[in-house]
């Protein structure tokens, strides 16, 4: 016997499995490892790993263990990704159900808020042809009503004692502020739905200059200076528009304090809007009653006080609304008082 065969039979035989029973605890080595610190890698799992292991498990066992790592690690690898897709796949179809239920159910609360619209605007527009009507019917008898009563104290004035003049002085008072309420019901019924096919281009800047020209008289006898910055023209009702215009400014000469009235109008572009606002020094407006002015025969103040019936910003809101706008106050008690509105631009 030579002695390189010796040494060969000297040398400790691996078992024939070992190199391979390595190779697969190398790759469940690396599985471990990989899952392991798959958070720092953003939730993939690093292959590195893997990749080891087939490297150590061929240097140690050679062709065959090598061979057996790589397709034990791809399994897993592929494995895992299965895994995870069907997972995820799961995961989409539950929220395509939930998606699919949600969807079902705004329908229904959509259709159920669109038929609630429809009899709400059917049940609003009721109720403006009632006020129509019944304004419209009241002023005829009221008219007479007025008309014999003044007859009566023009003819009897001279029979009656002081007390019974005073009377008639009130029922006078009282019809007067009547028609004045019927004229405003009637104004405010048909504010939120006729002119539709009068809308048209209109000019700010003249209407504010018309109304000017109205007010001529107040603002003569109060000193009143009014300023008015560049205004935009915009799809509106001009005799509507003009009215809201009239009405707020007139109330800022009505409503002015111990100094001379100072009246600012001016506008300027917010999103889709136009912001119209119209600034006055005057009285002024706590803000707990500044949603309170805009309902109907809402007023802050007796008739003795300042005259009105409380309808004229009822009015112009339901006209701004008609355009598809609001109206607004900002105010404070004794500094003045600010009302906007906005119009589609
Ligand atoms: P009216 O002037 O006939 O009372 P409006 O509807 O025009 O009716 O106004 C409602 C109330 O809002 C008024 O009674 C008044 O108290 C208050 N108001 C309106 N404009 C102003 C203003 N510029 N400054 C202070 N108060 C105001």
């Amino acid at each position: 016997m030579s002695a390189a065969d010796q040494t060969q039979k000297e040398r400790p035989q691996k078992p024939a499995l070992q190199p391979y029973l390595v190779a697969v605890l190398l790759v469940a080595l690396a599985t471990v490892l990989s899952f392991g610190i798959k958070p720092l890698f953003g939730g993939r799992v690093p292959l590195t790993g893997f990749t080891l292991a087939v490297i150590l498990g061929a240097s140690y066992g050679g062709l065959g263990p090598g061979l057996l790592a790589t397709f034990v690690s791809i399994g897993i690898v592929f494995g895992f990704v299965g895994v995870a897709i069907s997972l995820i796949v799961h995961q989409l179809r539950r929220s395509n159900v939930a998606l699919v239920r949600a969807k079902n159910e705004l329908e229904l609360a959509n259709h159920q808020l669109s038929k609630r619209t429809e009899a709400l605007s059917r049940s609003n527009e009721e109720l403006q042809r009632f006020a129509y009507a019944l304004s419209h019917d009241l002023q005829t008898p009221l008219r007479t009503a007025g008309i014999f009563t003044e007859r009566l104290a023009l003819h009897q004035e001279a029979h009656m004692d002081e007390g019974a003049r005073a009377s008639m002085r009130f029922i006078i008072e009282a019809i007067g502020r009547m028609q004045a309420m019927i004229q405003g019901l009637l104004e405010y019924s048909t504010a939120s739905h006729d002119g539709e096919d009068q809308k048209a281009v209109t000019d700010c800047n003249t209407l504010v200059q018309l109304v000017i020209a109205d007010l001529h008289n107040s603002i003569a006898e109060s000193g009143a200076v009014i300023t008015c910055d560049p205004l935009p023209m915009v799809d509106a009702i001009e005799e509507r528009l003009r009215q809201v215009i009239l009405n707020i400014i007139a109330n800022a000469l009505k409503y002015r304090a111990d100094r001379r009235p100072e009246i600012h109008i001016s506008a300027k572009r917010m999103g889709n809007d136009w912001a119209f606002s119209i600034q006055d020094n005057g009285i002024g407006i706590a803000m707990e009653d500044a949603e309170k002015i805009f309902g109907v025969f809402q007023r802050l103040h007796t008739a003795r006080e300042y005259e009105g019936s409380g309808i004229g910003l009822a009015v112009c809101r339901a006209i701004i609304e008609r355009h598809g706008g609001r109206l607004w106050v900002e105010s404070e008690l004794g500094q003045g008082s600010t009302f906007f509105f906005s119009l589609p631009a």
